[in-house]
């Protein structure tokens, strides 16, 4: 059996070694390292590919998210509202720009943000919601888009871990997720549904003025060289990276699609056993991409299951350990441990299992055997 892995990222690079080196190899023959022609033809790809009018990139997501923050001109004290079963990079940058970040309670069966706690938390200085769409499934975003124009909200989606899936609107119509709010925020670190070999991001708008905004802000709040309008920050996708991103990105689907058939499997061998509750999801559609692949395990037996995998050389992880609302430096005399009841639990039972693009069946049987014979 191939060695197991969280993430096969030498497995992937092996099969696309000739796009990726050709990438590579051009930026290295034009010393075009910064803002080269490659940079500009990725972030084309992207928009084509997003079905969305602007990129932006940038360094990384953290960045993305702090710069469609600043470009919405959001002002100290403006509240935020965010999931809290997340990533901390989401809360942190709300948090740097000195808004006020509102952290609210996930859903048990989606992990992510949950309408109702989102509704109770709105007060009349929130301006703004950032769903994320957590371990690759689509927030519930017709009702976060409904609740944002009742109450004149922005939307930023933090799309970090789900880029390529697809939104099915109650219209019936199909959008990518990214797409959807006033702005999005991705990343394209290695381990990333589309990830390069360093630190990557970008920003997507459909909105012209604001996308204009965001490119001056990435570049040090210039628009015309040294004039600088507004305060802004160095935050630069280098060539070298959108030359890999531009050879991987016509393989996404490819990729979101293998990683959809591993969790498939997953859920048929797993979902025999009533301590296990799989990540349910349509095999039909395609709103749910598996940056992980997340279980729950609901007789106590989670941490004793992580002790008994990593024995038999099986990678597994805990996402995430701690809610954000119990994290020293988002503590907050407003919340309540009431106010946080799934996440809570979830921090207590979920386990994510090896997910990537390069899973074959016999690695699959053997991780849930692995599982199955010790819940
Ligand atoms: C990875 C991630 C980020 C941050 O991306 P970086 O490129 O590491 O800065 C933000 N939000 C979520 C949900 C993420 O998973």
């Amino acid at each position: 059996m191939r060695k197991l892995q969280m993430v096969d990222l030498k497995s992937q690079y092996d099969k696309i070694k000739d796009e990726v080196n050709a990438s590579i190899q051009e930026v290295l023959d034009t010393t075009t390292y910064i803002n080269g022609p490659l940079v500009h033809q990725f972030q084309a790809d992207l928009e084509k590919y997003l079905g969305v009018k602007h990129v932006i990139p940038c360094a990384n997501g953290t960045d993305a998210l702090q710069i469609a923050m600043m470009g919405l001109e959001l002002k100290p004290g403006d509240e935020v509202i965010t999931a809290d079963f997340t990533f901390a990079a989401t809360v942190e940058v709300i948090a740097l720009l000195q808004l006020t970040p509102v952290l609210v309670d996930v859903d048990m069966d989606t992990m992510n943000i949950s309408i109702e706690a989102l509704k109770k938390a709105i007060t009349p200085k929130t301006k703004a919601i950032v769903p994320v769409h957590l371990f690759g499934r689509a927030a519930n975003m017709d009702a976060i888009m409904e609740i944002a124009n009742e109450y004149n909200l922005f939307v930023i989606e933090d799309n970090a871990q789900a880029i390529g899936a697809n939104y099915a609107s109650k219209d019936g119509s199909k959008v990518k997720v990214g797409a959807i709010g006033h702005v999005a925020a991705t990343s394209f670190f290695p381990s990333k549904n589309l990830g390069c070999y360093g630190d990557g991001g970008a920003i997507f708008t459909n909105n012209d003025a604001l996308a204009h905004k965001l490119r001056g802000i990435v570049n040090h709040g210039m628009y015309v060289r040294y004039h600088h309008d507004v305060v802004g920050v160095n935050s630069r996708l280098d060539s070298i990276q959108a030359g890999v991103l531009k050879a991987k990105l016509p393989h996404l689907d490819a990729y979101n699609a293998a990683r959809r058939e591993a969790a498939y499997k997953y859920n048929q061998a797993l979902s025999v056993n009533p301590n296990i509750v799989v990540p349910e999801f349509d095999m039909n559609g395609d709103d749910h991409v598996f940056h992980q692949y997340v279980i729950r395990i609901t007789n106590g037996k989670r941490d004793g299951l992580l002790e008994h995998l990593m024995a038999k050389g099986i990678p597994c992880a805990i996402y995430y350990p701690i809610p954000l609302h119990s994290q020293k430096a988002y503590v907050d005399s407003r919340y309540a441990e009431a106010d946080f009841p799934v996440t809570n639990q979830l921090v207590k039972e979920v386990a994510a299992l090896p997910m990537h693009t390069e899973l074959d069946d016999e690695q699959i049987k053997f991780i849930t055997d692995s599982v199955l014979e010790f819940v």
